[in-house]
């Protein structure tokens, strides 16, 4: 049976941190969902499309063995809609720990068909974090270590300023 990962988070815009968890994730399924979350009243700086095109460029050798889909409910419902026993989420550090650990015990009660798995972010690159890149870009400096080229390329044109 083939297993199905589903990786859920924002992605606005895809940063070396999270290309490092799904790169890991692929080890562990033969599938990876990216499941980027949609919050009503909420806009994000790219569209859901701008996000896909980045996530697949940022990994186009396994572009192949991943999915990339919205979703504006529940992590669980998404996962058990594409068929996923597995979620993947990044540990930063122990704030991110706590955090999930909360939500482990909150989806575990709602789906015991899905488990959860952290996976450790690299040295190099726990210290990044999407909201900061987006500041970072709006602020005219230089986020080329933060992120994918791809993403770099984009943001350089959102803001050309910088
Ligand atoms: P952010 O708001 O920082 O983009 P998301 O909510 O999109 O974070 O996070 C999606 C998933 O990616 C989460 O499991 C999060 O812990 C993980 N993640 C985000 N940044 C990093 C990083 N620098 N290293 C490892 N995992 C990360």
């Amino acid at each position: 049976m083939k297993r199905i990962a589903l990786y859920p988070g924002s992605f606005d815009p895809m940063t070396n941190g999270h290309l490092d968890i799904l790169e890991k994730s692929f080890a562990l399924a033969d599938r990876v969902v990216v499941a980027i979350g949609i919050h009503p009243g909420k806009t994000p700086l790219f569209s859901f499309e701008d996000r896909e095109a980045m996530i697949r460029g940022a990994l186009p050798e396994l572009s192949n063995r991943m999915d990339v889909i919205a979703f504006d409910g529940l992590v669980v419902d998404a996962a058990r809609a594409h068929n996923a026993s597995l979620l993947v989420r990044g540990l930063r550090d122990g704030t991110d720990f706590d955090y999930e650990m909360q939500m482990v015990g909150m989806n575990g009660a709602m789906a015991l068909d899905v488990s959860t798995i952290f996976l450790p972010a690299s040295p190099d690159v726990r210290h990044i974090t999407a909201t900061l890149v987006r500041q970072i870009a709006k602020m005219g400096g230089d986020i080329s270590s933060f992120v994918p080229s791809g993403v770099a390329e984009r943001l350089k044109a959102r803001f050309p300023q910088s």
